[in-house]
C-alpha cells in the first residue's frame, strides 16, 4: 500500500518507538504540501511545538519565515519537519540512537512521499540525521548531492538568535540558496 503523507502523520503521532514520546504532549509530524519542492529539515520540537502540534512555531520559526523570505520561498509551499517528532525533555538534544530510529520509521518516508527537489538542512541535528556530518561551519552555504539527493546546509534558527555572526551567515547562506531555486 502506498502510504500517504496524512496517514504517516497519523502513526507519527501515535509514535512509542523511543522513549521521547513519554515525556513530550503532542508529537509533531510537520507539515506542507504533498507536492512540496522544497523540505525543510531542523531539530525537534520545542516547548510551543509540543503544546500546539504544530512545528517551527515559537522564535525560532518567525526568524526561519525571515529567512525564507530573503530566498523568495514561501512557507506555505514548503513542508516543514523535524529531525526527532517528539519534543526531547528539558530540551537537551536528541540522541544518536533517537535520530536514527526517527529517520528509519519516520523522515526517510516522508522524503520518499514528497520527493524534494532540494532539502534545507538546519543545523547540527539535522546534518547528523541526513547526512552522518557533524560540521555545519564547513558545509554550510552549500548543495551537497547525496544518493540523488540535494541538500542545502546551514545553521539552525535558534542558533542564529544568540549569535550575530551565525545570524550573518544564515543570511548570505538564504541570499545563495535564491540563486539555486
Ligand atoms: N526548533 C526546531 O528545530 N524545530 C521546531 O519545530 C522548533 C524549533
Amino acid at each position: 500500500m502506498t502510504e500517504t503523507l496524512f496517514s504517516l502523520s497519523e502513526q507519527i503521532r501515535r509514535c512509542t518507538a523511543c522513549p521521547l514520546y513519554k515525556k513530550s504532549t503532542l508529537a509533531v509530524p510537520g507539515e506542507g504540501p504533498k507536492n512540496a519542492k522544497i523540505m525543510v529539515v531542523g531539530e525537534a520540537p520545542g516547548e510551543e511545538e509540543d503544546r500546539t502540534g504544530k512545528t517551527f512555531m515559537g522564535k525560532a520559526g518567525k526568524f526561519l519565515d525571515k529567512m525564507l523570505e530573503i530566498a523568495d520561498i514561501k512557507r506555505n509551499d514548503v513542508f516543514i519537519t523535524n529531525a526527532v517528532k517528539h519534543r526531547p525533555y528539558e530540551n537537551r538534544n536528541p540522541k544518536v540512537g533517537e535520530l536514527k530510529t526517527c529517520k528509519e520509521l519516520w523522515l526517510d518516508q516522508q522524503i520518499e512521499i514528497i520527493k524534494p527537489e532540494l532539502i534545507i538542512v538546519l543545523g547540527r541535528i539535522a546534518l547528523k540525521s541526513l547526512l552522518n556530518e557533524t560540521d555545519v561551519k564547513y558545509l554550510h552555504g552549500k548543495v551537497i548531492g547525496r544518493n540523488k539527493q540535494k541538500y542545502f546546509v546551514t545553521y539552525h534558527p535558534s542558533a542564529a538568535l544568540r549569535f550575530p555572526k551565525i545570524r550573518a551567515e544564515m543570511e548570505k547562506d538564504f541570499k545563495k540558496l535564491k540563486k539555486f531555486v
